[in-house]
Parts: structure tokens; C-alpha cells; sequence
């Protein structure tokens, strides 16, 4: 049997892909490495006001609500609060229900089968897994930012990674307020993170190119005066900047493999899931048209997502680089001077997702 579709992935991006397709009347397969969908969690679970409508998921994965956050650098600090609520989700329940709605729209998830290579046959694809064999018309690479789909198609990836590391630490923390820490003796490229649950507990992380467990150890630190009581650790990769291919013949990338990500603050699951609708709309315009060519898709597929999204990453990056450029007390002198010019206001306004 050969299915329409393969999605390498159960991450919430493959298995939103697969429910669209599905939905359609399509033959899609996710093969997933580990046993269970959702398990390590590799993400702080912070996203917009977009998640509900692009995911589809229920208010059950809601932790928290928040309303602002505050941006640190030494002493200094600018508090900016949101006009849309900000989400503190549960990933593990997140990612179960996106596979849940993918298997109820027909889609099939295989479970402990590691996608491994694939070579092309005719006008379909020999799809090797740690499982056996399985063929199939197109190929999605929806495993993350290390993508084995993207070397399979001799796709190139952007070389910006950094790695991130957090714990559930016990504390008091404000409920309300989402901690970003910049600064030389944090973190030189990129921030500490303080994402809380409640009043008790938070999400505290760190991101970084270099020394990652170091500068975390050392954030810890600073941020919890010492009083270490944690849970949850978690550590994982964020590659981001604008790719310049997400598709060969009968391949396409999406979500993390795609760096479908903002590279100011390492968010993906929004960019992710819009990139999962246009890959969804442009595989079922191959499969229609029976065209898997590499010219399909990049009209198609990477020319659209990159109409919605490119400027954004551009932004994003722009944003990261200009920020990261600053000395200790130009930044400390940019938050202080943003807390009494009109500049706050502005950025209150600004779209957290840079759309
Ligand atoms: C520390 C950290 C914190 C983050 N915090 C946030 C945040 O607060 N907000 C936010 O929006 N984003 C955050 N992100 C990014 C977010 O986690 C990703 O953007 C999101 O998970 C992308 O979803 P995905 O489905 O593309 O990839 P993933 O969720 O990574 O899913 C990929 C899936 O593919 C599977 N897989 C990989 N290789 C294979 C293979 N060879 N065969 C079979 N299966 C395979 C993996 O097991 C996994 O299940 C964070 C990331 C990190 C590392």
C-alpha cells in the first residue's frame, strides 16, 4: 500500500498537519520515535491569544493566564503589560489532544518507529524506519530543529542554535507576570526566563549558544537568592532564522525542522502551526494534481509561508541581533528611558508574534 502521506513527527505540527490532510479524504501516517506522543517536554509552554484557533485545542491545556512582563537588565527593569492575554500551557496535554484530533480525523500514529532515510522509486518514496517499510507519494519532515528529513533531502538548515534548559522551580513568584532577564553576566545572546504557573511555582530557563548549563546554574542563582527546589528539568535545541529551502521532490519541512520559529524569543508553536495549515493546503493540491515535483512545492508551500512569515523572522531576527549588540548600561539605559517616554506605550502595543 502506498499512503499519500508520511509526516515524520508527533509533535503538535505533524499531527495538525495529518488532521488537515485527513480531513480531506487523504491516507496519512505518523511515525513517532518515542513511545509516547507528548513525552519528553522540550518547551516552556508560553504562547498568544492564536493558539486556540490555529490548534483547535480545548481551554483543558491552559496552567496560567498572564497579563504582562517585565524585561530586566541590572537594576533596571520596564514592566510591559499585555493587551492580549498571554498562555502558560500544559505541552504534554497540548501535544495528547493534537494527536487525539489527528487519529479522530483518521489519521494513524505509529509510536517507537524512528524515521531513518528514504529513496525515491518511481513517483513515490521508499521510506526507511527502526519499524520496516512504508511508501508513500509525499514525505513531511516534522521532527524538530535537527531534522533527519531535512539531511535525508540534502535540505540545509540555518546554523543558528542555541540550547535551552529549564526547571519548574519552587518559589514565590508574581502569577500574573512573565520575567525576562538580558545582561552580560546572564546571558550575552539571548535571556533568562521566568514563566510562572502560580504563585508558587514557575518556569525558570535559560537559552543560550555557549556555556548554557553554566549560565543557567549561575541564573538560578541570582534569580532564586540560592533556594533551589525544583522539578521538571528539561533541555533542548531552538534553531531559527529564515531557512532558504523547505523542499525538495516529494519533501516538504514544517514546524521546528522548518524553523518555522521567532528568533527573538525561541517561540515556535505559533509560526508552527500556521506553516501546518499552508503545508496542509499545498499537499493536497499535489495529491489533487498528482504533481510531487520540487517546482510544486516551492511555489506552492515555500513561497507561501514565506508570504506570511518571512518578515516576521526577519523582524524577530533584527529585533535579537540589535538587542544583543547593546553593553550592560546601554540596555539598562534603554529600559529606564522606555519607562518614561511614550516608547512604553508603543510596545504595549506591539503583536507578540511580530504578525
Ligand atoms: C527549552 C525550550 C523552550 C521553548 N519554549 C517555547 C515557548 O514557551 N513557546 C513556544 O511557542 N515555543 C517554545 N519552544 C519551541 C517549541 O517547543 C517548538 O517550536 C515546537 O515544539 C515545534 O513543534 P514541532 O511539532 O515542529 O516539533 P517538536 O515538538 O520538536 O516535535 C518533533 C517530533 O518529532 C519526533 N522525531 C524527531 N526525529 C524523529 C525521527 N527521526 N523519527 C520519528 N520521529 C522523530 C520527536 O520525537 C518529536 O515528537 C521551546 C523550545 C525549547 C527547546
Amino acid at each position: 500500500m502506498i499512503y499519500d502521506v508520511v509526516v515524520v513527527g508527533a509533535g503538535p505540527v505533524g499531527c495538525k498537519t495529518a488532521e488537515l490532510i485527513t480531513k480531506k479524504g487523504f491516507k496519512v501516517l505518523v511515525l513517532e520515535e518515542h513511545p509516547e506522543v507528548g513525552a519528553p517536554v522540550q518547551c516552556s509552554g508560553l504562547v498568544s491569544h492564536r493558539i486556540f484557533k490555529l490548534s483547535g485545542a480545548s481551554k483543558d491545556v491552559i496552567v496560567n493566564r498572564v497579563k504582562g512582563a517585565s524585561f530586566y537588565c541590572k537594576e533596571n527593569c520596564v514592566e510591559l503589560k499585555s493587551k492580549k492575554t498571554v498562555y502558560v500551557i500544559d505541552r504534554e496535554k497540548f501535544d495528547k489532544e493534537m494527536a487525539e484530533k489527528s487519529e479522530n480525523s483518521g489519521a494513524k500514529i505509529k509510536t517507537s518507529t524512528k524515521f531513518e532515510n528514504y529513496k525515491k522509486i518511481k513517483n513515490y518514496l521508499d521510506v526507511k524506519t527502526n519499524k520496516g517499510n512504508f511508501q508513500t507519494k509525499i514525505l513531511i519532515g516534522c521532527d524538530g530543529p535537527n531534522s533527519t528529513v531535512a539531511r535525508a533531502a540534502k535540505i540545509k538548515l540555518p546554523d543558528n542554535v542555541l540550547t535551552g534548559i529549564q526547571v519548574t522551580a519552587e518559589y514565590n513568584f508574581d502569577p500574573d507576570k512573565v520575567e525576562l532577564w538580558f545582561g552580560s553576566k546572564i546571558c550575552p545572546d539571548f535571556f533568562g526566563w521566568v514563566i510562572p504557573e502560580n504563585e508558587k511555582f514557575a518556569r525558570v530557563g535559560l537559552a543560550s549558544s555557549k556555556k548554557v548549563a553554566e549560565r543557567f546554574d549561575n541564573f538560578i542563582k541570582i534569580r532564586l537568592k540560592g533556594k533551589i527546589k525544583f522539578k521538571n528539568k528539561l533541555a533542548g535545541p531552538i534553531r531559527y532564522g529564515l531557512i532558504e529551502n523547505s523542499i525538495s521532490d516529494n519533501v516538504i519541512l514544517v514546524g521546528d525542522a522548518a524553523c518555522h520559529i521567532k528568533p527573538f524569543s525561541g517561540g515556535g508553536i505559533i509560526y508552527s502551526l500556521i506553516g501546518a495549515k499552508f503545508a496542509a493546503e499545498a499537499c493536497v493540491k499535489s495529491l489533487e494534481e498528482e504533481n510531487y515535483s520540487s517546482e510544486f512545492f516551492k511555489e506552492n508551500y515555500d513561497n507561501v509561508w514565506k508570504n506570511k512569515l518571512a518578515w516576521p523572522i526577519k523582524k524577530g531576527l533584527f529585533m535579537k541581533n540589535s538587542i544583543h549588540s547593546f553593553s550592560d548600561w546601554q540596555l539598562s539605559l534603554l529600559f529606564s528611558m522606555i519607562n518614561v517616554t511614550k516608547i512604553k506605550k508603543l510596545l504595549e502595543f506591539t503583536d507578540m508574534d511580530l504578525l
